[in-house]
């Protein structure tokens, strides 16, 4: 055949009118070709996704939604066994065929209660990793009433929709985690003083999306494309989880106990209070007096709370989860071909430090990498095959100012 006849077997289109043809064994493919099937290869598997979406979470039962959480998360037993029944309840009450028993089950909206770094954020993510569903992280403090300067609530949903690529139905049964729900509390426990712009107005505003209804998003994001469609999103099925820090609750939870002690209730003042970790006796009662109102409370039905990570912890969070610091650091030394070993003495000495200067969880990684940068830096291409941190090796890369220049950023 002369080499102009070629032609693409797919469209008939001749090799002059195409860019590109490709050859097979029998037959031809021209490039536009290419990207119409491609285009249905992709519309074809997003959609054997979303059907498989019902059948895949049906299968996780709490207690291996449990077992999931603890290979990425260490301790917060009792976070991750509520967690893991708000979950199920969350997705049972999705996939539940309509009943004519008038028996309506409620969202299983989560709020979580710990002091910042102790995973309220990771607990977020490995859920919607396990679950495969996209999962926006938002933080309150930028959301503010519709036509004020910040980001009205609806930005919450953009941001969804773009962690499920545009996919409306992805987004629909995602999560949204809204950390530092604690900074739009209400200044006051007077609500008539003023308005108050940064926080009951917002809480008010997120009535409706925690318990579902249909909003107007506009897909990019507010105020800069004012010129946009919007997209409905119904978020019925939406799981919102909440997180703040709370900082002084623990005086309200303790004002309460000791009410309850001198009084009425059945915590009599020589039942043991657990004084290291007050979090664990909050009830809603407190977060109202904290200045969360109601209304929002009540969205957010299940209550639970982070224990603080104390040194054991640490050490475990080092090591232990499934995509542990070490065991990253030493995926990235392998790469070139370096073993990398942390002696016992170092990872103590690295929680220790991280204790001392309060840096929590997060500081771990940054104690990590002022350890470990000159070797990261120094070793590719030296022929080294072999590193091995020792507590002294450690102490030396670890001055007293880089620890408070930690201290600042943390
Ligand atoms: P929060 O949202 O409570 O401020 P994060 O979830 O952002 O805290 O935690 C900060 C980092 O600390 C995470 O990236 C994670 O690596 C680590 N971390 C915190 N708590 C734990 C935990 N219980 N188990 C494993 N890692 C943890």
């Amino acid at each position: 055949m002369a080499k102009e006849e070629l032609e693409c077997s797919f469209c008939g289109r001749k090799k002059p009118e195409t860019n590109l043809l490709i050859a097979g064994l029998d037959a031809h493919i021209c490039d536009r070709c290419i990207t119409q099937a491609n285009g249905i290869v992709i519309e074809e598997s997003k959609q054997s996704n979303n059907s498989d979406l019902s059948a895949e979470l049906m299968l996780k039962k709490p207690k291996e939604i449990k077992a999931f959480l603890d290979e990425y998360i260490i301790g917060q037993e009792h976070t991750k066994r509520v967690m893991s029944v708000a979950v199920y309840n969350h997705y049972k009450r999705l996939l539940q065929a309509p009943t004519d028993d008038d028996i309506e089950i409620q969202k299983s909206n989560i709020i979580m209660v710990g002091q910042t770094g102790t995973g309220k954020t990771l607990m977020a993510k490995t859920v919607a990793r396990m679950l495969n569903v996209p999962l926006a992280i938002v933080d309150a403090t930028v959301l503010t009433e519709a036509g004020y300067v910040g980001e009205d609530v609806e930005s919450i949903l953009t941001r969804l929709l773009q962690a499920a690529d545009y996919n409306l139905e992805k987004a629909e049964r995602g999560i949204v985690f809204i950390d530092e729900i604690d900074k739009i509390a209400r200044k006051s426990d007077n609500p008539s003083i003023t308005r108050d712009v940064s926080g009951e107005g917002v809480q008010q505003a997120l009535l409706k999306l925690l318990e579902g209804t249909v909003v107007n998003v506009p897909p990019k994001g507010g105020r800069k494309h004012p010129d946009q469609k919007f997209i409905e999103v119904n978020t019925e099925h939406i799981l919102f989880i909440a997180g703040g820090a709370f900082d002084g609750i623990e005086r309200v939870i303790t004002k309460r106990l000791n009410m309850q002690a001198i009084g009425y209730s059945s915590i009599s003042s020589d039942d043991n209070v657990d004084n290291d970790n007050i979090l664990q006796y909050i009830i809603p009662k407190d977060l109202k007096d904290f200045g969360l109102i109601p209304e929002i409370i009540g969205r957010l039905p299940v209550l639970t709370h982070m224990d603080p990570l104390d040194g054991k912890t640490l050490r475990a969070i080092l090591t232990e989860p499934k995509n542990a610091i070490v065991k990253q650091y030493k995926k990235l030394f392998a790469m070139d071909d370096v073993e990398l070993s942390i002696t016992e003495g170092a990872l103590e000495f690295i929680v220790s430090k991280a204790i001392e200067y309060k840096l929590g969880a997060r500081g771990l990684r940054s104690l990590c990498e002022e350890i470990l940068t000159d070797a990261m830096f120094n070793l590719p291409g030296s022929g080294e095959t072999k590193l091995s941190v020792t507590k002294n090796y450690a102490e030396e890369k670890l001055t007293k100012s880089t620890l408070k220049k930690l201290k600042a950023v943390s």
